[in-house]
């Protein structure tokens, strides 16, 4: 057995270069701080990347997840369907529109939403479904959008974990009405916070980008430059959820690197799966022939031991681990204000129960890899 290593190994890390450090440099010379060019040219790379029509840049996923479901008309008397098992952000802005986020229980075959279930919790009041690709792993899209058409509801990707997925051969950010990306500090690609909404909607995007700068009149930072008026009218209440050039600096190079960021999180997956395989009273996280995994997480599940119990063994260990997620139905406000209670979503709960993020990232070494293989083995022998 490999003695306990000294360093303590973080669950996630982001990994930024020269390249990063550079243009943010040029980005403070330039003296152009706000959104601006550099913002521009990164909404318009993102877009091509995913292969949408528009891409804007925002503060968080979370205010992409807000603007999303303003863009669509969704606030009061309105429900969302929505799984338990993701982020407080993607059921607490539903909430924030003034709509009744409806817990809908997830697929054994992929932690997501399951579209079997859908149907039975559709009502007259019933706007739209917020889709969460676990993981990075893709829902199953054709039949959330099959159901999607047939009753009129609008489909909200949460692609936090998505950036660089693919659906059936499709990047996740083009196969519902709109998407929604972080790139906070741990996520696939990073920019510290940040995130992006894409669409092939011009409406919605247009919209967006009003409603991210106080819903002021289109391009209105350009009123700065010299062919800009200091004219411009407020079309709506809206938010200051503009990215920055700043982030944008950093998120192009992200970008450019993200398919070889994915490439080794696929490798470490694989390194993970073959030495986990056979392993008694583990389960390996969920993976599909129809999909490409971005690996944004390596969720096992625990079932010989209390999951508990193996994150303080990791520990002990020196190695981070996380539980993504705690599900929003047992969180005190939604068991407080919409009455769920422990037992509504046995699936989620049960998954709940064993999973455990086990540390996977770019920044990782070949020698972490192996240490946390090694250290599995010895916990769960
Ligand atoms: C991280 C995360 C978010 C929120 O992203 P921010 O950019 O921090 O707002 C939303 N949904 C899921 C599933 C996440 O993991």
């Amino acid at each position: 057995m490999k003695p306990t290593r000294e360093q303590f190994l973080p669950f996630g890390l982001p990994l930024l270069g020269e390249e990063e450090i550079n243009e943010v440099v040029a980005t403070l010379a330039s003296g152009w701080l706000s959104t601006g060019p550099k913002t521009l040219q990164f909404e318009k790379e993102f877009a091509a990347y995913v292969g949408v029509k528009e891409a804007v840049g925002l503060t968080s996923c979370t205010a992409a997840l807000h603007l999303a479901l303003l863009a669509h008309g969704i606030g009061a008397g309105d429900e969302v369907l929505l799984p338990s098992f993701t982020f407080a952000a993607t059921a607490n802005m539903v909430v924030n529109v003034g709509a009744k986020p409806i817990f809908v229980d997830i697929a054994e075959e992929d932690f997501c939403i399951d579209p079997d279930l859908l149907e039975r919790s559709i009502t007259a009041n019933t706007k739209a479904i917020i889709v969460v690709h676990y993981a990075g792993l893709p829902a199953r899209m054709e039949a959330i959008n099959a159901l999607a058409k047939k009753h009129h509801l609008v489909v909200i990707e949460d692609a936090a974990h998505a950036a660089g997925s693919e659906y059936k051969g499709k990047k996740i950010g083009g196969l519902g009405n709109t998407a929604s990306f972080s790139f906070y500090a741990t996520k696939n690609m990073s920019t510290g916070e940040g995130g992006m909404l894409t669409t092939d909607d011009p409406d919605v995007a247009d919209f967006v980008r009003k409603n991210r700068l106080h819903g002021i009149s289109k391009d209105a930072w350009k009123r700065y430059e010299k062919e800009g008026s200091w004219r411009y009218d407020v079309e709506y209440a809206g938010w200051k959820y503009n990215m920055f050039d700043l982030q944008a600096a950093i998120g192009v190079h992200q970008l450019r690197k993200l398919d070889a960021f994915l490439e080794k999180r696929n490798d470490y997956a694989i390194q993970y799966d073959n030495a986990f395989e056979g392993v008694k009273g583990l389960i390996l996280p969920p993976k599909k022939m129809d999909a490409f995994h971005s690996y944004h997480l390596y969720p096992i599940r625990v079932q010989s031991m209390p999951r508990d119990h193996f994150i303080e063994k990791m520990a002990e260990r020196n190695i981070g681990t996380s539980v993504h997620f705690i599900p929003l139905h047992l969180q005190s406000f939604y068991q407080k204000t919409f009455g769920y209670r422990e037992g509504d979503l046995p699936a989620t709960e049960r998954i709940f129960n064993e999973i455990v993020s086990i540390p996977l990232y770019p920044k990782m070494t070949e020698e972490d890899v192996a240490y946390i293989i090694e250290s599995v083995h010895q916990i769960l022998k």
